[in-house]
């Protein structure tokens, strides 16, 4: 799970609009980039079904996480 889920500065990190940009989801969460987070890690996972080709992308580690659980529920 990516850990941007849980973390107070979603709503303006640079790499967390990438990963939504990646995923294809609309960035309602996204207000103002302005923040470039500190050694971001994400993993790519890459399944395969048939010719039914999917990437996941998620921050596994950040030096700026700042925990705020639920944030991306909007709580
Ligand atoms: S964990 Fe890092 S990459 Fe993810 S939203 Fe927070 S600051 Fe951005």
């Amino acid at each position: 799970m990516c850990i941007c889920v849980n973390c107070d500065l979603l709503e303006v990190c640079s790499v967390y609009q990438t990963i939504e940009n990646l995923h294809s989801v609309s960035s309602t969460n996204i207000k103002n980039v302005t923040f470039e987070p500190r050694k971001s890690q994400i993993a790519i996972n890459i399944n395969s079904r048939e010719s039914n080709i999917k990437h996941e992308w998620d921050v596994i580690f950040c030096d700026s996480f700042s925990l705020n659980i639920n944030k991306y529920n909007g709580q």
